[in-house]
């Protein structure tokens, strides 16, 4: 019980305890394949390119005409500014921009406009049951209304333009279904997933058929499912979980300069004011620090606390304790023990790493010698071992303990260490 009584020689895999001193074991070459030398930063909005005034000359008026009779300035920017220059920039393919325009067509009813968009996104390269996959997802984002007005217009222009209305039928996506590898995401995060008290079958149907069919029918991939969501929520102004879904735009394989793009073709269809708010949104979604932060930063000696009386004797203090996030339950601090300072005799339900940073202490796992330790070693206590650790009786010493908790528990505080059982090797 003492811990003095038995030398033999220890095995960390058999007693649990591992002291290993520091700069013994040099590494080799650094892990030089996990990086890559050149780093691209892609803005989420880039330069104007220069106006193509040359191509607005050549290209005949799109501007109805009642708009060329009463606004001819707005006919000219639309022919000039929106056709001439932002329909064609480069960094958002002309299927991805009638997918957008569609999308806040159908999303805010707009379909006066929709016939001439449905005959720009064919020419573009969108498929008919691209365009029906897209109904389909909104009508869920949008409203059944709107989905309901889209269809009447997309099957007159569909049946004008000889598209097999029947066939599209046939092909229409095949449900899709959750498993663990295609999840989009933890429910959590989902609007009206929280919603249980007050409409239980509200947030079932948000988790069973949005996120666990629709999300993963076939008819539309999820990189343009989350266009065609982007721009219905930009256009509507629901930008309550927009964040989320840049976040998972980008995760389906948006890329930021697509997302700043889309969001800047959006305003000449919903207005500037909601793609301002949008862009707003979507650039702290993208730049900004996720929930929790991505690295978190926490100088020495931040925060001192004394640690608990009842579970240490002698003075000690803890400094830049942390707690992992999302979801990791790993957490620690660095704790300074004054001459004669030491733990109680205690476990860790996964075990514990300390590592030493400055002057000299002890450790012991019962039923082994204490050892000593120096700045620069790293010791791992094993799951379950009943130990301590502390200064000795002359000098301080300082670790980072770092130990995750199982059950909301990362140690078991057991009885003190006795004068007695306190000395050196
Ligand atoms: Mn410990």
């Amino acid at each position: 019980m003492t811990g003095r009584t038995t030398a033999s020689p220890t095995e960390p895999g058999k007693t649990g305890m591992e002291i290993r001193r520091s700069g013994s074991q040099p590494s080799g070459k650094g892990p030089s394949e996990w990086f890559t030398g050149v780093v691209r930063v892609d803005p989420l909005f880039s330069p104007d390119e220069p106006a193509r005034a040359g191509a607005a000359q050549e290209r005949p008026s799109v501007a109805p005409k009642s708009m060329q009779a009463i606004a001819p300035g707005l006919a000219d920017d639309t022919d000039r500014v929106l056709f001439g220059d932002v329909w064609l920039r480069p960094q958002l393919a002309p299927r991805d921009r009638s997918l957008v325009t569609l999308a806040v067509l159908i999303a805010t009813g707009k379909t006066a406009q929709m016939g001439g968009h449905l005959g720009r996104g064919l020419a573009n390269g969108l498929k008919p049951v691209e365009i029906a996959g897209m109904v389909t997802h909104l009508a869920f984002h949008a409203g059944w209304p709107n989905a309901v007005s889209a269809l009447e217009v997309i099957e007159r222009t569909f049946t004008e333009r000889g598209i097999d209305v029947a066939a599209l039928r046939r092909d229409a996506g095949t449900p899709g279904r959750t498993t663990a590898s295609n999840r989009v995401g933890p429910e959590a995060e989902v609007p009206g997933a929280g919603a249980d008290p007050l409409a239980p079958r509200f947030a079932e149907l948000t988790h069973d058929v949005i996120f666990g069919d629709l999300w993963h029918r076939s008819d539309l991939t999820p990189r343009d499912r989350s266009l065609v969501t982007l721009s219905a929520l930009a256009a509507a102004g629901d930008l309550g979980g927009f964040g989320e879904e840049v976040r998972r735009g980008s995760g389906n394989g948006l890329t930021k300069v697509e997302i700043g793009e889309a969001l800047t073709h959006l305003a000449f269809y919903a207005g500037w004011p909601k793609a301002s708010a949008a862009i707003s949104v979507a650039t702290k979604a993208l730049d900004g620090p996720a929930p929790g932060p991505k690295v978190q930063v926490v100088p020495p000696g931040r925060s001192p606390v004394a640690v608990p009386a009842a579970n240490f004797t002698g003075s000690a203090f803890l400094t830049s304790s942390f707690k992992g996030t999302g979801g990791a339950s790993l957490g620690g601090g660095t704790v300074t023990f004054q001459p004669g300072a030491r733990t109680n005799w205690h476990t860790h339900p996964l075990g514990q790493l300390l590592v030493v940073t400055e002057g000299r202490g002890w450790v012991q796992a019962e039923g082994e010698p204490v050892r000593a330790i120096t700045a620069g070693d790293t010791v791992w206590i094993g799951p379950g071992v009943r130990h301590w650790h502390g200064a000795t009786r002359t000098g301080a010493m300082t670790h980072v303990a770092v130990a995750e908790s199982a059950d909301g528990r990362s140690v078991v505080w057991l009885e003190p260490v006795t004068e007695g059982q306190y000395a050196g090797p």
